[in-house]
């Protein structure tokens, strides 16, 4: 097949004319940021997920970080999370003072074990980070059952998971199984503001807690303050950062948001073209689908034993490479960082089901702007790379 003229990445953005129309709109307004289009995302991000509350936040990583630190847990206490995860799942727990533990992934869907959970649960351990890998979500009800027997916040972190469905059928976001869900609007993601994270919650207190710290720890809110000697007075009442979204970014994620269903269509679409392929190759294993259907596809992860196909990752990576293709891993497991493994200890073996993923993990090209041309292109260029040479 012919090699198309652009480069074909793992991952990309869709753009149209409205969502640069938005942009333009929003430029030439009064409000660049702290504007009226901020509330508009957040009630947007409510009505799609279901979730009372909605906080619009300048990544993914601020959300992270804000979801912690909200809980009011004390330094020195713990929290887990998934080893396959980018960095930011187990961060966030450092930045609020806790120690990131991790529980081994299910080696089928990639996501936290909840009998690993169980597991690594000590005196000190107060919260639990699920991340739904790649859009397939977390057995919630087994971890939401863990968490309760053992007092435990649950904060889900959904960066790959805008879309995606529950057992229950219900959407990601709402909730029903956490305290929290994160949301990380970045290029490479299911819809983009650029940068940009939210938060959504059904705890009225922890959404306050949210929005004060969003900006500085201030508030101006006549009902919260202390005294109020005049219209120019305002209290500073925690310790908050300036994580705010600005009005540029929450019209562009208003506006993607009209296409998302149309995105998460098209995913599905390339997912079900690959599927039929890629089941046949002998030393590959498509993604596993728990609820056929209810996984948004953030990435589609192949896991491929390169000693079978004779061929290292890095050779079949560069292979395709020079063919236009881009792939990626999804992720080095957090736990092997060279920062985690100075600083906690941690070391190769300690989640073993997470080693052997990585050794075999290859993420392809997967957004909705790729044409049946593009995929075909993607399709015959990794058979050939996988071909013994
Ligand atoms: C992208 C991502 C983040 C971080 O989001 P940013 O918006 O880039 O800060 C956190 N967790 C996961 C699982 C992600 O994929």
């Amino acid at each position: 097949m012919k090699k198309p003229n652009n480069f074909i990445p793992y991952g990309r953005q869709w753009i149209d004319s409205d969502d640069i129309k938005a942009v333009i709109d929003v430029l030439k307004s009064d409000y660049l940021t702290q504007g009226p289009k901020i509330e508009e995302f957040e009630n947007a991000l409510c009505k799609y997920t279901g979730a009372k509350y909605a906080v619009a936040v300048s990544s993914g990583t601020a959300a992270l970080h804000l979801a912690v630190l909200s809980l009011g847990i004390e330094r020195g206490d713990e929290g887990i999370t998934s080893p396959i995860t980018f960095v930011s799942s187990a961060n966030c727990l450092i930045y609020a003072g806790l120690k990131p533990k991790f529980a081994d992934i299910d080696e089928r869907t990639y996501c936290i074990d909840s009998d690993e959970i169980k597991r690594k649960i000590t005196k000190k351990t107060k919260v639990i980070i699920t991340v739904h890998f790649a859009g397939q979500v977390a057995d919630m009800k087994a971890i939401q059952r863990v968490a309760n027997k053992n007092n435990l916040f649950i904060i889900e972190d959904a960066s790959h998971a805008v879309g995606s469905k529950y057992a229950d059928k219900s959407r990601v976001g709402n909730c029903r199984y956490s305290d929290m869900t994160v949301f990380s609007f970045h290029p490479v993601k299911t819809i983009t503001t650029g940068e940009g994270g939210a938060i959504t919650t059904n705890n009225k207190r922890l959404y306050q807690k949210l929005i004060l710290l969003r900006t500085h720890g201030i508030t101006k809110d006549p009902k919260k303050l202390s005294e109020n000697p005049g219209p120019w007075y305002y209290e500073m009442q925690e310790l908050g950062f300036n994580y705010r979204m600005n009005d540029m970014q929450a019209t562009l994620g208003i506006s993607q948001f009209r296409k998302l269903g149309k995105f998460i269509k098209r995913r599905k679409e390339i997912v079900g073209q690959y599927n039929q392929v890629f089941k046949n190759i002998n030393g590959i294993t498509i993604p596993f689908e728990k609820n056929k259907g209810f996984s948004a596809f953030h990435l589609y992860v192949l896991q491929i034993d390169f000693k079978k196909i004779g061929k290292t990752r890095t050779r079949v990576m560069n292979d395709l490479k020079i063919e236009g293709i881009g792939t990626q891993v999804h992720y080095i497991p957090v736990h092997l960082q060279p920062y985690y493994q100075k600083s906690f200890g941690y070391k190769k073996g300690d989640f073993p089901v997470a080693d052997k993923y990585y050794d075999k993990a290859l993420s392809i090209p997967l957004y909705p702007k790729m044409s049946n041309k593009d995929v075909e292109y993607v399709i015959s260029q990794i058979k050939n790379a996988l071909k013994r040479t």
